[in-house]
């Protein structure tokens, strides 16, 4: 067994012990190499448990985040899910192997050329690029059953709640840049939302600058 193989079971046995029950949860997580989307020089940490930089000053989040997030989505093998901030598109293949499709918005072209290439050698057909402000959501595909935001929102996002189909959940970190951030979950139920504060985080934060139109490839 290789080293990374060694420290890939040593992090679903941590996530395991931090109360990450849900074995579909941890068996996409023991299925999606990581060391694949993060940059070669940390390679050798790519099991390690914490988040690292990826391109454009971003991060890939720290693996209890990502399980934690997915878990409180309650996801089923027939939910049509959006995330917000592709970033290195770990969250997207992880997601991808719960769900029937993952819609995935990234503003930085950089990150989503990569991302699309990795989920390409992975055969992960089933998750769907957008360039763009993900604030807005994905109008022409909405509603979503389920929506995840990986980048902290100064406060809940509304534009992406009401994107949400009815008994819909999103899940969203929720504070200042750099300061207290909550994971909040909301769940829809018809007009009404129910929002529960959830662990507390420390995301890069949701940029709603507008972002240049995807150049045309030659
Ligand atoms: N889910 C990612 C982690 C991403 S970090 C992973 O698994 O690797 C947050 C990402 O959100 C960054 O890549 C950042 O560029 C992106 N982001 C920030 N604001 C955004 C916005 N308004 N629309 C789309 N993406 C955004």
């Amino acid at each position: 067994m290789s080293d990374l193989d060694t420290q890939k079971i040593q992090l679903i046995m941590d996530l395991r012990r931090e109360g990450i029950s849900d074995l579909a949860i941890l068996n996409a997580i023991e299925r999606v190499p990581r060391e694949m989307f993060v940059p070669e020089t940390f390679r050798e940490h790519a099991y390690d448990n914490r988040a690292l930089p990826i391109a454009s000053g971003q991060t890939i989040s720290q693996p209890f985040v990502v399980a934690y997030m997915t878990a409180a989505l309650e996801l089923t093998d027939r939910h049509k899910v959006l995330e917000i901030g592709t970033g290195s598109g770990y969250q997207a293949a992880v997601l991808a192997k719960l769900c029937r499709r993952v819609y995935t918005v990234e503003r930085h072209l950089d990150l989503l050329i990569q991302a699309e290439q990795r989920f390409k050698q992975l055969d992960l057909h089933t998750i769907v690029i957008r360039h763009g402000d993900g604030a807005a959501g994905w109008v022409e595909q909405a509603p979503f059953d389920r929506i995840m935001v990986t980048a902290a929102a100064p406060e809940i996002p509304s534009g992406l709640a009401g994107q949400l189909a009815d008994g819909g959940i999103m899940v969203v970190p929720v504070g200042p840049d750099g300061g207290d951030q909550r994971i909040i979950r909301l769940r829809r139920l018809g007009d009404r939302f129910e929002t529960t504060k959830m662990l507390p985080v420390r995301f890069v934060p949701l940029v709603s600058d507008p972002v240049l139109p995807r150049p045309v490839l030659e």
